[in-house]
């Protein structure tokens, strides 16, 4: 009841720019989530990989409590001491040089994008300044990193976009050294394609995109938003690349739920921008720092890591297991996971939800999963159980 009442608010007063699933989302509690009319939901979607440490989460809510006795926001004319600490657990941590904190995914892009041609212009007059990104890849919904997302579903609309970006599709190196011309500063990539339908790079080309940069003095850049942050079973998705990025950028999960984006950088890359050369007036604020120290603290750990991998690698023998003529194949790493289906996602992803259970899809065709890392083997096997029931009934 509620529930209709709810969506016809929604549509009277936001815009209608999203496709939204009929469930109003009221409360959450681990990996369970609970809309207005009281019904319980196992959440195979985190909130699009955000909510990393699921919901109601003591640790996050009592950091949060306690900055927010203190202080909301303070603007980066002045320091702030919570910022100051995540920033030295990031960098740390990921044994990455210097930090910019932004607020989203596409602004932390934005900025990665802006050293790299700010670095072309420093060293090279400006001659380098082409980008160069992936087919199917994804970095954003800005008018920059919609040009430098490589879907042309997302280029129909609001030309002129920004020039200077060149599309190469993932794992074909000969196409990657064409485009990897002197006009280039820097690639951009993502180390499992999550929109793009949970396409996960090969070792090889990675590794060999990793010598071009280092031979021809061009940024390498990887895009972790959706990937990064123990998403994988790694901190980071590149590291089972055995590549070394210059920047990384990550956001989604970083806040557990509260919104922060962060561009991490090299020693080579830290003093490309200098006093007034970029900035965000909401970018490291203390709440939003609050929660991403305590993510960390639990991320950073060996065995949640491990524990991150092990329910990975159970759901996807589940899945290579499951009794259905409907998968076609089973990708991704840890907690980044994509059934692809010979039939169209929409309506099964329609019936999981009558039955209790929310998963995500890319494309038309893939199943996406991006559960709360602190999942349990009991809710899994009841999602997946559901997911199975679901294919066999259409
Ligand atoms: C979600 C996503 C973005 C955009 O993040 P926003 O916070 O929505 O701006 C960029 N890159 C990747 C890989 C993503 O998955």
């Amino acid at each position: 009841m509620n529930t209709s009442l709810e969506m016809e608010k929604e549509q009277k007063y936001i815009m209608q720019n999203y496709s939204r699933f009929p469930v109003v989302i009221e409360r959450g509690n681990g990996s369970n989530l609970y809309d207005v009319d009281g019904k319980e939901y196992i959440d195979m979607t985190g909130g699009i990989g955000v909510s990393s440490l699921g919901y109601n989460n003591e640790g996050i809510k009592n950091a949060l409590h306690a900055q927010i006795d203190k202080l909301l926001h303070t603007s980066n004319i002045f320091y702030n001491s919570t910022t100051i600490e995540l920033a030295k657990q990031v960098t740390q941590l990921t044994k990455m040089s210097k930090v910019f904190f932004a607020n989203s995914g596409a602004e932390a892009n934005e900025c990665a994008i802006k050293i790299a041609r700010k670095y072309g212009f420093d060293n090279y007059n400006g001659k380098k300044n082409k980008i160069i990104t992936l087919k199917q890849s994804f970095h954003g919904r800005t008018i920059t990193t919609l040009a430098a997302t490589g879907q042309d579903k997302y280029h129909k609309y609001f030309h002129p976009f920004t020039e200077g970006f060149k599309y190469v599709e993932m794992n074909n190196i000969d196409e990657m050294k064409e485009a990897l011309d002197d006009t280039v500063c820097a690639v951009m990539l993502e180390a499992i394609q999550g929109e793009g339908g949970i396409l996960p790079m090969n070792v090889d080309f990675a590794k060999q995109v990793e010598k071009l940069c280092i031979q021809t003095d061009t940024i390498l850049i990887f895009d972790e938003v959706q990937s990064g942050i123990g998403r994988t079973g790694k901190f980071f998705a590149y590291e089972a690349l055995g590549v070394k990025p210059d920047i990384v950028t990550i956001a989604k999960g970083l806040g557990g739920g509260v919104p922060i984006g962060a561009v991490l950088c090299n020693s080579k890359m830290e003093k490309v921008l200098n006093k007034g050369d970029h900035g965000s007036t909401f970018g490291g604020n203390p709440m939003a720092a609050a929660a991403a120290i305590e993510v960390l603290k639990v991320i950073s750990e060996d065995v949640f890591l491990k524990e991150v991998e092990k329910k990975g690698a159970y759901i996807t023998a589940k899945l290579k297991n499951m009794r259905t003529d409907k998968i076609k194949e089973v990708r991704g790493a840890g907690l980044m996971i994509g059934v692809e289906l010979n039939c169209e996602v929409k309506e099964i992803l329609n019936l999981c939800i009558q039955k209790g259970v929310l998963f995500l899809s890319a494309g038309d065709y893939v199943v996406r999963m991006l559960p709360p890392l602190i999942i349990t083997y009991e809710e899994i096997d009841i999602a997946l159980k559901t997911l199975e029931e679901t294919l066999n009934s259409i």
